[in-house]
């Protein structure tokens, strides 16, 4: 037994809005083609809406940009 949680998540889509979240590591992941760097590189993501997208998912998925908008 592990203490990994295994969590059946898109990390594709947006934690807060579940829209595309554009993340490349994601798209990787899913075996998508995706070039870097991420667009997330060299934004800043504000405390609390990283806090607000830890707690609905543990910060498995990114947050997209339209929220980052939003909520900066
Ligand atoms: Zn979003």
């Amino acid at each position: 037994m592990t203490d990994i949680i295994s969590v059946e998540v898109d990390r594709r889509l947006c934690v807060l809005c579940a829209g595309p979240n554009d993340c490349v590591m994601a798209k990787r992941e899913a075996g998508e083609e995706a070039e870097d760097p991420c667009w997330c590189v060299g934004q800043s993501f504000p405390d609390a809406l990283t806090k607000k997208a830890n707690k609905v998912d543990g910060g498995a998925s990114c947050i997209c940009l339209s929220c980052l908008e939003a909520g900066a």
